[in-house]
């Protein structure tokens, strides 16, 4: 007898604060809305519909990535960094891109002299707002920071490659692109930025030269 009214005052009083909670809520609503400014907001304008968005194919991204590789270790003057670059050249025109090239010489760490040769694809080139998407192509002369065979250039799927493709890939859609809405677009693909000092265990316990450095002179 006595869990029976236990039970009873339970539920009721369950019902009276649930109740209660909710007449609290309509209060502060009201309150709330009571320190509104009478008049209603101003109608907002639709923001127009955004388009829907090309569909990133990996698979031709990976074809770019292997394309690259393809051609060899892209190392700065030699023949596989030019036949890379021209080939990369020939893919942004074939997407509608107007093609720029920096052309100069870079004296690297250790006082080599490099060719330079930056690629910029450029569509709606008229237009004042723009992105730049970028990265570099070239690839690095030497593994120094493989186990084994520390003097043998990369091959650069990842580091060089990867950025390219996935830029390749955006450019094949830009090229495809009916939509005169679009921003103006640069894709700058880089060259001679994978050519560093060789970093070793003496630079990682602090007892190794200055870092490495670069001079370019473009044009
Ligand atoms: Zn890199």
């Amino acid at each position: 007898m006595g869990t029976r009214v236990i039970a009873a005052t339970s539920v009721w009083g369950n019902t009276v604060t649930t109740t209660g909670a909710k007449w609290l809520l309509l209060l502060l609503l009201f309150s709330c809305d009571s320190d509104r400014p009478s008049t209603p907001p101003a109608p907002q304008p639709a923001l127009p519909a955004l388009p829907p968005p090309p569909s990133f194919n990996a698979d031709s991204a990976y074809a770019f990535v292997k394309q690259q590789v393809d051609f060899g270790p892209r190392v700065p003057g030699s023949a596989a960094h030019v036949a890379c670059a021209d080939w990369m050249v020939a893919k942004f025109k074939s997407y509608g891109a107007s093609v720029t090239e920096q052309k100069g010489t870079v004296t690297a760490f250790n006082g080599q002299q490099l060719p330079l040769r930056n690629i910029i694809a450029s569509w709606a080139p008229a237009k004042k707002e723009r992105i730049l998407l970028l990265a570099h192509y070239d690839t690095r002369p030497f593994a120094d920071r493989d186990d084994e065979r520390k003097n043998e250039p990369i091959l650069g799927a990842n580091d060089g490659g990867s950025g390219v493709g996935i830029l390749l890939e955006i450019a094949r859609h830009l090229g495809a692109s009916t939509d005169s809405a679009l921003l103006g677009v640069d894709i700058l693909l880089t060259d001679v930025e994978d050519y560093g000092e060789p970093s070793g265990p003496s630079r990682r316990t602090g007892t190794a030269s200055t870092p490495g450095r670069s001079a370019a002179s473009i044009g």
